[in-house]
């Protein structure tokens, strides 16, 4: 085998590598039935074993919250910011938003396009660099629910905690930051994630909801779009997304072995930790721009001092096998994605090329 790259792109995502070669090891003969996973009914015994496995693997990692069920969607974590306002903005309600940033900012502008929506707090004033305190929330009386960006994958910030929002379900869009550590799901009425950053490729979507608030949807929407289709068939309404899924289980296996979420939490603060105390140590050459509590241990973003050293960075990092160092193109900068299956070798490396380029360029 070639050497596997230092991978820290955005998303889609570095996959274990022990996942990858496990679903080498059974991609032509699945389980004895003489054909890959892909080519088999969705609606056979073998087929739906996983697709239940990777449900309750899911759940059981998340404690086994009572009351709570778990979709697989296609779409992307984009469908899911029309399906949300479209499903629970009912009449006389308002769609409540914490707008943190690019993706906030997109799960918004689908909202409006649905019903009446509302900023329950924004941190523009602060350029996106922070996440907005918790008790400067403003929910209306008449919210359909609050929307939170659990991490902005662009700005590089993260809650810390999360909002009590009382009787008024809280929704959050996990897309990169799922199973990066434990939290209280019952604290959440939908989470959603595309799987292509912490679950598996792409191509899946995974929604964690309380099951009274997805039972039942408003008829006039189309039924695809309806959570209560889903839900009500198990996520076999139609054709599911079959490979995804089966790799999603795998991954969640893999997480189960690296000592559940508690043990992935601690692997994935070490890993952040390294980067940003080679920022912090750099005496100014590295800029880290989110604002040091509100700094997210998956996406480190910093800056060096012009872009033409960007530039130079990136060049001499693709040499040295860094791949995925560049910022979103929309806020430049630099950027590493260390999500949960980029190994801790890989972060020390990048910590150590760090501190090679600023000796070499400082
Ligand atoms: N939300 C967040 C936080 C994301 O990072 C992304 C993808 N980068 C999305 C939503 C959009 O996801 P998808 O491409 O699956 O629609």
């Amino acid at each position: 085998m070639g050497k596997r790259a230092y991978n820290f792109n955005a998303g889609p995502a570095a996959l274990p590598l022990e996942v990858l070669e496990r679903a080498q090891a059974n991609f032509v003969d699945f389980r004895g039935t003489g054909m890959s996973i892909m080519e088999m009914s969705h609606r056979g015994k073998v087929y739906e074993e996983v697709h239940n496995e990777a449900e309750s693997r899911l759940l059981s990692l998340l404690g086994n919250p009572k009351g709570y069920k778990v979709l697989f969607l296609q779409g992307g974590a984009s469908t899911q910011f029309a399906m949300i306002p479209m499903n629970f903005l009912t009449e006389g309600k308002v769609a409540s938003y914490v707008h943190t940033g690019s993706w906030a900012d997109k799960a918004i502008k689908e909202a409006k396009l649905i019903g009446d929506t509302h900023i329950a707090a924004s941190s523009e004033a602060d350029n996106f660099m922070s996440i907005p305190d918790l008790k400067d929330i403003q929910i209306p009386e008449n919210a359909a629910y609050l929307h939170i960006t659990s991490n902005e994958t662009i700005g590089g910030v993260q809650y810390q905690q999360y909002p009590d929002t009382g009787n008024v379900p809280l929704i959050a869009d996990m897309s990169s930051d799922i199973l990066s550590r434990p939290f209280d799901v019952n604290q959440f009425g939908l989470i959603y994630a595309g799987a292509q950053k912490n679950l598996g490729p792409s191509g899946v979507t995974v929604i964690i909801a309380r099951e009274e608030l997805i039972a039942e949807s408003p008829k006039h929407i189309p039924t695809m779009l309806r959570y209560s289709t889903h839900a009500n068939n198990n996520s076999l309404y139609n054709t599911p997304p079959s490979f995804s899924v089966y790799m999603v289980n795998e991954v969640l296996k893999w997480i189960e072995e690296q000592g559940a979420l508690e043990g992935i939490e601690q692997k994935n603060r070490e890993k952040a930790q390294l980067i940003y105390d080679t920022i912090d140590g750099s005496g100014g050459f590295y800029t880290g721009p989110a604002q040091v509590g509100s700094r997210s241990f998956m996406n480190v973003t910093f800056r060096l001092a012009s872009e033409e050293l960007e530039k130079q960075f990136i060049k001499e990092s693709e040499l040295e096998g860094f791949v995925g160092l560049k910022g979103h193109r929309s806020v430049g900068g630099l950027r590493a994605s260390i999500y949960n299956a980029v190994p801790y070798e890989s972060c020390k490396a990048l910590a150590d090329f760090m501190s090679h380029f600023q000796k070499t360029h400082g």
